[in-house]
């Protein structure tokens, strides 16, 4: 692939798509089977695909399109979370209501499928608040909860500056600096605040400390930590997958860091091949090779 920045894209779209597969399913690695997406990749794309489309970040039909996908059965493996607000979407139509209230929707389901907003906001050269709003207005979608938003914000804004062409450090340090910025002290930037020392310890022992649950603090500490720490994608997989937890959302967003860093190139084929998702990843690369070339 010839653009470096088309190459990153994909990357983190494939490096999604990788992860959350591969994380969830780990006994067809080593199989020729096709790699199937759980919800973190088919939201992901949903989410890229009505960005592109309306050129600007539309909740309500972001929020038709995830129901549009929930009741075709498209959605596999769905948090409890995203199920409530679904059901919730179904009743109101109206995604500033879907949302669900509470400690109980500090989960990552907002993390797994915010990738395409640091994609979007690097591209269009989106002001600060206006990416961390979107931000916040996708989290309303389906987990109106502070730690939910700030978890995805963290994840949104390691893709874009990894984007950036900016080295693995700086990225972890912009990244923490704007939490900061914009008033995060909380046990999601607490918990990313231990990565660089325990960047020194192995993997496996690095991990649990951080977590690797559903609660977003955990998953996307540990999504970082892997992102800094494992420069092999796979064998960071598999470290993963040994020491368990919600595999399939720590692996999406890991791929999505890593992808947006080193670019689709970096990913063995013969693993890209077999992504069932590959042709859709592929149709929304062709759709932005025009917004590259406008
Ligand atoms: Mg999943």
């Amino acid at each position: 692939m010839g653009n470096p920045t088309l190459s990153k894209v994909e990357g983190c779209l494939i490096g999604t798509a990788l992860g959350d597969g591969l994380g969830e399913y780990p006994y067809i690695w080593d199989s020729d089977k096709p790699i199937p997406p759980t919800d973190d990749t088919v939201m992901t794309l949903a989410l890229a695909e009505v960005l592109f489309k309306n050129g600007q970040y539309d909740p309500q039909k972001v929020a038709e399109k995830y129901f549009e996908l929930y009741k075709e059965g498209t959605l596999t493996k769905i948090g409890y979370t995203t199920l409530k607000a679904l059901e919730r979407f179904e009743k109101t139509k109206n995604w500033f209501y879907s949302g669900v209230i509470g400690e109980r929707a500090a989960g990552n389901g907002v993390a797994m499928r915010i990738a395409p907003l640091g994609i979007f906001a690097f591209l269009k050269k989106v002001p600060i608040e206006d990416f961390y709003e979107w931000v916040r207005w996708e989290g309303y979608i389906t987990h109106r909860n502070e730690l939910a938003i700030e978890g995805a914000f963290a994840v949104a804004l390691g893709v874009f500056f990894a984007l950036n062409e900016l080295p693995k450090e700086e990225i972890y340090r912009k990244t923490l600096t704007l939490l900061k910025d914009f008033g995060m002290e909380s046990p999601l930037k607490w918990n990313l605040s231990q990565i660089p020392n325990l960047l020194k310890e192995a993997t496996e022992k690095a991990l649990p400390t951080l977590g690797t649950s559903g609660y977003v603090v955990h998953t996307v500490a540990s999504a970082f930590y892997l992102f800094l720490k494992e420069e092999d994608f796979l064998e960071g997989l598999r470290k993963l997958v040994k020491v368990g937890g919600d595999t399939d959302t720590v692996g999406a967003i890991y791929g999505a860091l890593y992808g947006s860093y080193y670019g689709s190139g970096k990913f063995p084929n013969r693993l890209v091949e077999r992504l069932e998702i590959k042709p859709q990843v592929d149709r929304f690369v062709g759709i932005l090779k025009n917004f590259f070339e406008c």
